[in-house]
């Protein structure tokens, strides 16, 4: 029996990936099993709404990328996000402090070598309109990972400072921001941008 129809009711605010009435006191929310990596961590983020989003900030010269300039924005060479570069040139940013763009819960912190080095993965929840939704943002080439899986965050909190993906690259912090979590790590550049989120538009239009 696959995609069993559950009906679950959840007092007091929000959960799932589907519609949800911010504010209503109880709810039902359509779960559908298995649960995706999106809903099962929506009902996580139900259980600590003290870590939903309270707007995003840039991940680099907290809040707003002031010392750096952003060397390869999204679809610059079908490029799937920034690439946050030091106004000094080379590897004058390596180690410097990589800041979580927004509250969230951190879904993986792990080296992966190769093109991607250490790749940090935070799922943020935030009210848009009428609605609650959930992205992802990713940051890698990391050279100290300062949280760990499993951690909750809180926007500017330093998670990890920029590397070099062990010397593949002059030093620069490449971010993605993703409509949902848990997708394929992928090539980080590609024509079909489904899933891919701009992730300086998004940032610019969820400040707070
Ligand atoms: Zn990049």
């Amino acid at each position: 029996m696959k995609n069993l129809l559950l009906f679950v009711v959840i007092a007091a605010s929000a959960a799932c990936g589907a519609v949800i009435q911010p504010g209503a006191e109880d709810h039902v929310v359509e779960v559908q099993y298995p649960l995706s990596k999106k809903d099962s961590l929506m009902l996580l983020f139900h259980e600590h709404q003290e870590f939903w989003s309270d707007g995003f900030d840039f991940p680099v010269g907290k809040p707003d990328a002031k010392g750096y300039y952003n060397a390869q924005g999204f679809q610059k060479n079908e490029h799937l996000g920034d690439d946050w570069n030091g106004r000094g040139g080379g590897n004058t940013d390596f180690g410097d402090t990589i800041y979580s763009i927004s509250n969230g819960y951190v879904t993986e912190a792990f080296q992966f070598y190769g093109g991607w080095g250490k790749v940090m993965r935070i799922a943020s929840v935030f009210r848009s309109k009428e609605q609650v939704d959930m992205v992802e943002s990713l940051y890698a080439h990391m050279n100290d990972m300062l949280v760990k899986k499993g951690q909750w965050v809180k926007k500017g909190q330093a998670i990890g400072t920029i590397g070099n993906a062990e010397g593949i690259y002059l030093a620069h912090l490449h971010h993605e921001i993703r409509n949902a979590p848990g997708r394929d790590l992928g090539a980080g550049y590609g024509k079909d941008t489904t899933g891919y989120l701009n992730p300086t538009l998004f940032i610019k239009s969820h400040r707070r």
